[in-house]
């Protein structure tokens, strides 16, 4: 396809915004009144997929749950997935405690399902050759812990993420690309670019003595308390070996003591996040916190048992994809209003699919009032809806109109086999 030709698609596409300009606003206010949190999506699912269908464009709802895929054009050729995040959070305000759409994800859902719609209106993807999904993936706040375990011991899910459970399902397992964006909390700018999040991973050691009363017999005891502290400082220590770049942080907890103040402390949980920025650096520091954990509990003849839960991958963006954002955010607004390359210390379940698939999340700025608390609010929705729209879809037809932008990992079975089994996997 030439030059000119793409361009009077640009211009169509254009025009097919502004005709829906109140209507895709809408559809978002309408997501955004309606905050769910993680695997409990329900009517977020409906609106969506009514909406999907309504279009004429089927869906497969219900997967992890609540997450729905929805594809576009024949199944061949490069293969596009528009991936939104569909969950809210608890937020606090006085006394009162509720879900909201706090992280914008309600913009996420609004946006991609409208791109679709747009994409289906115009025949693009046919007329382009390819494939575009919608898939919107519950559950990327990593919170409501009790809930999920029940719905893990039920059997429903098996992670506490949406999109590991639907990585593990295979609903990624046909998609070249991915494309999504997520609310930032700038001002004064309208986008980020090529942007990173940590990574982190959840560490519970429990160390384990024995009980005897502390005036008469502490000889006997094995004080589990003294293990947590001394992995607390092998674990200060080890903070020492790795560089500052790596963002490695790492601030652990004890979050319970057996017994009471006579008794020489039976059972110690110490509990920590591990945040790095590289995948490489997350998995060393790991593996040196159970090192630092078993033989500080070795020294003091305790036993200790580690459990790790899943948290994100990292996330690195796909630097090809990247650039066509960029130049369609060019079009959009001054370079001065793109920043580029932050080091963020937010995570978020599309660092495991940028580790599978080349992905792009862009980040744009819309809020007035803090990211995550009661005071957020969407003071732009040119930007937040609009101009989104327009990137996306410019992009959606780069890639499938340009061959040589169609970036892929082809070792995708050896990343996805690796991922199941060093990160997914569970010890206990
Ligand atoms: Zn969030
Ligand atoms: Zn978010």
């Amino acid at each position: 396809m030439n030059k000119t030709d793409l361009l009077s698609i640009y211009e169509e596409l254009k025009s097919l915004i502004t005709q829906h300009h109140e209507e895709i606003i809408a559809f978002g206010r309408e997501l955004f009144a309606c905050p769910e949190l993680g695997f409990k999506e329900v009517r977020t699912s409906e609106i969506l997929s009514s909406f999907l269908e309504e279009n004429g464009i089927p869906c497969t709802k219900g997967i992890a749950m609540t997450g729905i895929r929805a594809d576009l054009g024949s199944g061949d050729g490069y293969h596009i997935a528009l991936v939104a995040d569909m969950d809210a959070i608890y937020v606090r305000d006085g006394a009162k405690t509720y879900p909201y759409h706090s992280c914008g994800h309600s913009i996420q859902t609004a946006v991609l399902a409208w791109v679709m719609k747009l994409l289906k209106d115009s025949g693009l993807v046919d007329r382009l050759g390819g494939t575009v999904s919608f898939i919107a993936t519950p559950a990327e706040e990593f919170i409501d812990f009790e809930y999920r375990e029940g719905l893990r011991q039920e059997g429903k899910i098996r992670y506490f993420s949406g999109k590991q459970n639907m990585i593990e399902q295979g609903v990624f397992d046909d998609i070249d690309c991915v494309l999504s964006m997520h609310i930032n909390g700038d001002s004064g700018t309208l986008f980020d670019i090529r942007s990173t999040l940590a990574g982190f991973m959840v560490k519970k050691a429990i160390f384990k003595g024995l009980a005897a009363h502390s005036g008469v017999i502490p000889h006997l005891g094995r004080n589990a308390l003294h293990g947590a502290n001394l992995c607390m400082n092998a674990l200060s220590y080890m903070k020492d070996q790795f560089p500052k770049e790596t963002g490695l942080q790492l601030h652990p907890v004890i979050s319970s003591c057996s017994g009471s103040v006579n008794i020489i402390p039976e059972e110690v949980v110490l509990e920590s996040y591990i945040r790095a920025n590289t995948l490489d650096e997350l998995m060393i520091a790991g593996e040196k916190f159970d090192l630092c954990a078993i033989h500080s509990a070795k020294a003091l003849g305790l036993e200790c048992e580690i459990i790790n839960e899943t948290g994100y991958m990292p996330l690195a963006q796909s630097k090809e994809i990247g650039d066509v954002v960029y130049e369609h955010m060019l079009e959009i607004c001054e370079d001065a209003k793109i920043v580029k390359n932050v080091v963020s210390g937010a995570s978020g379940d599309v660092g495991d699919l940028g580790y599978l698939i080349p992905a792009v999340q862009f980040g744009f700025a819309a809020v007035k009032g803090r990211v995550h608390s009661c005071e957020f609010e969407i003071a732009d929705e040119e930007n937040a809806y609009i101009n989104t729209t327009e990137i996306l879809l410019k992009t959606v037809c780069d890639l499938l109109a340009k061959p040589e932008l169609q970036v892929k990992h082809e070792d995708y079975l050896t990343r996805k086999e690796f991922y199941m089994k060093n990160w997914l996997q569970k010890e206990h």
